[in-house]
């Protein structure tokens, strides 16, 4: 992720969530671009916003950033397409939205907001790397939609079941993504992640998981040829997916999973070995990207002939970002060294290990595989 400058004479720093600048107060928000954090003025005779630098275009905050502040997303009203008995203003990042949580409990609204920070962070992600992103409205058929919401109550960190609703699982199901608003409860969130001996679970984790399914469907399911790429890769996905839910609670894995996967849950099922390898994707090319915005990707940053190695990573910033050379390992190794720092940086704070994951030689070949489909670039795979 990138940080942003504000335009008033601090040059304030902005964070990707940032809503307002400390500096000068002003509003600051994200549009459907969705790749730049700006300041937005304030017009008295509209009641509108907009921006300096393009001041003919006029903005509304989404309805969910001025309801609820729940996210920073900035709307450009000639570009709304208002629907029939609908007038409502919703940000790129929103309009994913079926179903968010029910607010008429206030104390839901904190949780949605953590989980809307963790969607739009997903979604950044995915749309700097050109991944087709299609809402139900744009596309009905393979659109991508979320729903928040729970079955338990928010009183008790989610421990009592509520009587009138139907159970909420997390799930992804033909481009229809449901979080259990219980995942934002950082109580309920730890109590399940000890239950089930997890090293990592978080929000953010989930989405990029529940993704992972989603673009298995929309990158590999329609070409036979990568679907046997795939297959040779993560294993046969047509293996009978309850069975091995079923054998994965019963017996636990090999002590040495380690050496083919990356998590233990990856070990279930091809399906979710891929969603796993996936979301780490994701996670490192996140995180490596923070770290070159603040210029700190270990050893391979520093003087002139390291910088051009630093290009060679090609991360979502980079303009050069669709080369077709675009190097996976070079992206793997800078992640080796920096993850490292990472969590060594952690430690220093007495935290646990921000990364405790091992990337053996299988677990790489997997990443790449994925770092291709994103890229389209199946004619690259080594075997
Ligand atoms: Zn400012
Ligand atoms: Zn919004
Ligand atoms: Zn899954």
């Amino acid at each position: 992720m990138k940080t942003f400058r504000c335009s008033c004479d601090n040059k304030q720093l902005l964070f990707f969530e940032s809503s307002s600048c400390v500096s000068c107060q002003r509003v600051v928000g994200l549009d459907d671009a969705f790749n730049k954090v700006e300041p937005y003025d304030f017009d008295e005779e509209s009641g509108c916003y907009f921006k300096a630098r393009r001041p003919a275009a006029r903005y509304q905050k989404c309805d969910n950033n001025a309801d609820y502040n729940v996210c920073n997303g900035m709307v450009n009203l000639d570009d709304l397409v208002p629907e029939d008995g609908n007038d409502e203003v919703l940000c790129f990042a929103c309009r994913f939205n079926e179903t968010v949580p029910d607010l008429s409990i206030v104390e839901h609204i904190p949780l949605w907001k953590k989980m809307e920070a963790a969607k739009r962070r997903a979604l950044y992600t995915l749309k700097a790397l050109s991944l087709p992103l299609r809402n139900l409205r744009q596309d009905p058929e393979n659109g991508l939609s979320f729903d928040f919401t729970t079955d338990r109550d928010v009183n008790d960190h989610f421990v009592s079941k509520l009587d009138y609703s139907e159970s909420v699982f997390t799930g992804h199901d033909c481009g229809h993504i449901t979080i259990n608003l219980a995942e934002a409860d950082d109580v309920a969130r730890s109590q399940t992640k000890y239950a089930m001996n997890e090293r990592y679970r978080t929000l953010l984790g989930h989405f990029r998981h529940e993704l992972g399914h989603y673009y298995f469907d929309q990158l590999i399911v329609g070409s036979e040829k990568k679907n046997a790429l795939s297959k040779e890769c993560f294993g046969d996905d047509e293996l009978d997916y309850q069975e091995s839910l079923k054998k994965y609670y019963e017996n636990k894995p090999a002590d040495n999973w380690r050496d083919e996967f990356i998590s233990e849950y990856a070990t279930m099922h091809p399906y979710e070995d891929w969603a796993e390898t996936w979301a780490h994707y994701m996670h490192i090319m996140d995180t490596l990207e923070t770290a070159k915005n603040f210029s700190i990707t270990g050893s391979i940053t520093g003087d002139a002939a390291d910088a051009e190695e630093t290009d060679e990573l090609n991360l979502p910033q980079d303009s050069k970002f669709f080369y077709s050379q675009t190097s996976i390992t070079s992206v793997l190794d800078a992640w080796m060294e920096f993850s490292v720092i990472l969590n060594s940086l952690n430690r220093s704070m007495g935290m646990n290990d921000a990364y405790p994951f091992v990337l053996s030689q299988p677990v790489r070949k997997k990443l790449s595989f994925i770092h291709h489909a994103i890229h389209n670039k199946f004619s690259l795979i080594k075997s």
